[in-house]
């Protein structure tokens, strides 16, 4: 006989949104069957709780999709019976059971009737359930104080019986917040900024700024990989790769070595907000933080935004580098972003930088380098990969259509039949 499984999930933040709440579980909703497409699972929801429903074999897709999916505080694997004493005594035994052969040692029972017409009361239904847990499993003692585990029972429009809830990754559902457009480089900070932006319910697009042949192709795909991994967390990410070699060109032939890093930022800043008006985001993200280096004092990255008017978010303003690398690590970008393979910044960059740059003066500067022809080229010669989206939205063709303008010479993946570089249509889903 197939065995079933019933996942509960439990959302923190989402409760609080009064009269917003029934739009933000739409959405979560949404994003759990599209995580879920392909398997035989069926998600419900009653009375503000979602359930997860699978044959036991799709066990792991799901606990896959409940890892990455935001905007739930924690989930559990449920053992889902009739409301019956006997049934919840059964229940708990088995639960109770399974901790023991996991090595857990104590335990106490927590539990919760939505349904009054239970015959025992809250009460009433830990002493149950404990007595008859103490019997059937003598490894596992009673600790009220500081359990091992604590053996869940909730009397809803079933009995629901589960311990070893796991962490949800917060925050709300992917797409509530609108879309934004991630500056990516490879490094460790902005996949960590996208990934706490995301976190608030914002979808991604990422641009990313390629000096070929000066930045490897090895980078780009670095930031490829990147981008699948943020993508995961949010049913997938558009990446634009922008060749900016003939940017960065203009920028070291006209303007004072020590100003070339603050003015390579404004015309990222300028070209980033151009992408982000074709694609509808509502902001630009970047990984920058405090003083971090030369080109993140307050005044250069003021000068570095004094050319666009969309609200640039940098959720790493006030923390170190340590906090950065946590997070980049939990997210599991780490171990990619510090592959040695150099950003254009870093082979542009002046030995001895401005620190505090005057914005009336970098706009004097960024004047004269002319660049607004370059950067419309720039963008409309890029190219778009999908990024994490999951295994059944992704189309089978590759979908690179970079081309390495300067040389002349083909991106290492082909593009993909009838697509042409440069033919983005960008007013489509692309
Ligand atoms: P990161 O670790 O994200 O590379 P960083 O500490 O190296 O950041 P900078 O190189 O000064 O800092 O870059 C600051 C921010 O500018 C980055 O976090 C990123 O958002 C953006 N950025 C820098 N280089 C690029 C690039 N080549 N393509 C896209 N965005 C970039
Ligand atoms: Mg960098």
């Amino acid at each position: 006989m197939m065995e079933w499984y019933t996942y509960l999930l439990k959302i923190g933040e989402l409760s609080l949104k009064k009269g917003n709440r029934a739009g933000f579980e739409r959405i979560l909703r949404q994003n759990l069957v599209t995580l879920l497409r392909g398997s035989k699972a069926s998600v419900t929801v009653t009375n503000g709780r979602f359930y997860v429903r699978t044959p036991s074999e799709g066990a792991g897709q799901v606990e896959d999709a409940l890892d990455r999916l935001m905007g739930i505080t924690g989930w559990a694997r449920t053992k889902a019976v009739e409301k019956t004493p006997c049934a919840v005594r059964g229940a708990c035994i088995e639960v109770a059971r399974e901790l023991a052969e996991r090595g857990i040692k104590s335990f106490k029972v927590e539990a919760r009737r939505t349904d009054k017409r239970f015959p025992l009361d809250s009460y009433g239904i830990r002493c149950d359930a404990g007595q008859a847990i103490r019997e059937a499993v003598p490894a596992l003692a009673v600790d009220v104080h500081t359990p091992q585990a604590i053996i869940e029972v909730e009397i809803r429009e079933r009995a629901y019986i589960y311990a070893m809830e796991q962490k949800g990754r917060r925050g709300l559902p992917s797409g509530t917040a609108g879309r934004g457009l991630l500056l990516l480089s490879g490094g460790i900070d902005s996949p960590a900024a996208g990934y706490m932006m995301l976190s608030r319910g914002m979808a991604l697009d990422a641009v990313y700024f390629h000096a070929y042949p000066y930045t490897a192709e090895e980078a780009r795909q670095k930031v490829i990989r990147i981008a699948e991994i943020l993508g995961s967390y949010s049913l997938g990410i558009r990446l634009f790769t922008v060749g900016f070699t003939a940017v960065q060109m203009r920028i070291k032939e006209r303007a004072p070595l020590p100003w070339t890093t603050v003015l390579l930022r404004m015309a990222m800043m300028e070209c980033a907000e151009e992408l982000a008006l074709r694609r509808h985001c509502k902001c630009l993200i970047t990984g920058e933080s405090l003083s971090q280096v030369a080109s993140q004092t307050a005044e250069n990255i003021s000068c570095a935004q004094s050319r666009v008017s969309l609200p640039v978010f940098r959720p790493l303003i006030g923390m170190d580098k340590e906090q950065i690398i946590r997070v980049a690590e939990s997210i599991g970008t780490y171990e990619t972003s510090i592959l040695p393979y150099e950003d254009c910044c870093v082979i542009f960059s002046p030995p001895h930088p401005i620190l505090r740059g005057d914005s009336g003066e970098a706009g004097e500067l960024y004047e004269k380098l002319e660049l607004s022809e370059l950067i419309v080229d720039a963008l409309n010669n890029s190219a778009v990969d999908r990024c994490g989206f999951p295994a059944v939205l992704t189309p089978l063709a590759g979908s690179s259509r970079y081309h390495p303008g300067l040389t002349g010479q083909a991106g290492t993946l082909p593009p993909p039949e009838g697509d042409r570089p440069g033919q983005i249509r960008w007013e489509e889903e692309i």
